[in-house]
């Protein structure tokens, strides 16, 4: 019914976006309110330590809150956002926002609970990121360690000296890295070696057919065995199935996170699911894990 609903919002944008220059106005402006009216609001997805169970990390995903469309995805409004430049104003939002919401939580007592914020490659190019960065975590009093950025692979493919520059500083600083998306891009594996990363995740194109498809399942072996020779973290992403799930502790991958664990959800909703299931025990993909 999501899906549905989600497909309805894009071909609604997207007509409005191919017809005339005044609807794009029209959507930059109700946008521009968005930014500056509190109308975006922020949802938060656990990753999950495959050997604890518990979630050791969540990743901030923005919604925007419309007045007839209702709760759009970012799909939907983030390509005209970078068209327009307004993902910079809206990007510095979600920082400030997650940093806030995240103190909070470690308020409640879940203080090794990290938040990953995603950053498009424009806002990381954009000179002042670093001291954007530092803005958020000093006015909300999150230690840096607590916050971490995720790039996709594309971010350095332009600038590529600078970006890289970038994110060295952000890692003295004491914020994490993650590249996002992994495996989907088209930028060198040489620049794995040059990114200061801490953490990859695996897209889940990749994890969608990992139990059925060979390659896939190689794939997914392989980042994770490179992955941890460069001493890197592994995400996968989009885990939906027990089998997945399984087949991923069984592989070392070291965090999980997908509908099977937890969907996106508010920060009310989050703080409850930390409380009463900040961990999740499937003996089904217990049982499918020991005979190995
Ligand atoms: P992403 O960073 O790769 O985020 C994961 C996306 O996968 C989220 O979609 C999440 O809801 C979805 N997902 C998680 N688990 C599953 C699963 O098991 N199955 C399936 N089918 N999907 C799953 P969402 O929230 O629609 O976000 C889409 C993309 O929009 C994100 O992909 C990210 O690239 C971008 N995005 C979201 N929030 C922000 C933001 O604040 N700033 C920027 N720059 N980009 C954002
Ligand atoms: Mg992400
Ligand atoms: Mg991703
Ligand atoms: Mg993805």
């Amino acid at each position: 019914r999501a899906k549905q609903m989600g497909r309805n919002t894009y071909q609604w944008f997207s007509e409005q976006l191919n017809t005339e220059a005044s609807y794009r106005v029209k959507l930059r402006n109700e946008l521009q309110d968005a930014i500056d009216n509190e109308r975006l609001t922020l949802y938060y997805q656990p990753l999950i330590d495959s050997r604890t169970g518990k979630a050791r990390a969540v990743e901030a995903l923005v919604r925007w809150n419309h007045p007839e469309r209702g709760l759009v995805s970012p799909g939907d409004f983030l390509p005209l956002a970078e068209e327009t430049g307004q993902i910079i104003a809206l990007g510095q939002w979600v920082l400030e926002q997650a940093c806030r919401d995240m103190l909070r939580l470690h308020k409640a007592g879940f203080k090794d609970c990290t938040v990953a914020v995603n950053v498009s490659p424009m806002q990381v190019r954009k000179a002042g990121f670093i001291g954007a960065v530092s803005d958020a975590l000093e006015a909300s009093g999150l230690p840096p360690e607590a916050l971490e950025l995720e790039i996709v692979e594309s971010a350095v493919l332009y600038d590529a000296d600078q970006v890289i520059r970038t994110l060295h500083d952000l890692r003295d600083l004491g914020v994490g890295i993650a590249i996002d998306d992994f495996g989907t891009g088209f930028s060198s594996l040489s620049y794995i070696k040059l990114l200061p990363a801490n953490k990859i995740k695996i897209d889940r194109s990749f994890i969608r057919d990992v139990i059925q498809d060979r390659s896939d399942a190689a794939i997914t072996q392989g980042v994770i065995s490179m992955a941890h020779h460069l001493s890197l973290d592994v995400v996968a992403e989009g885990v939906e199935t027990d089998a997945q799930a399984a087949f991923l502790r069984r592989n070392q991958c070291d965090l999980l996170q997908g509908f099977l664990f937890a969907r996106p959800m508010p920060l009310n909703l989050l703080e409850e699911y930390m409380h009463t299931r900040g961990g999740y025990a499937s003996s089904a993909a217990d049982d499918q894990d020991s005979p190995d």
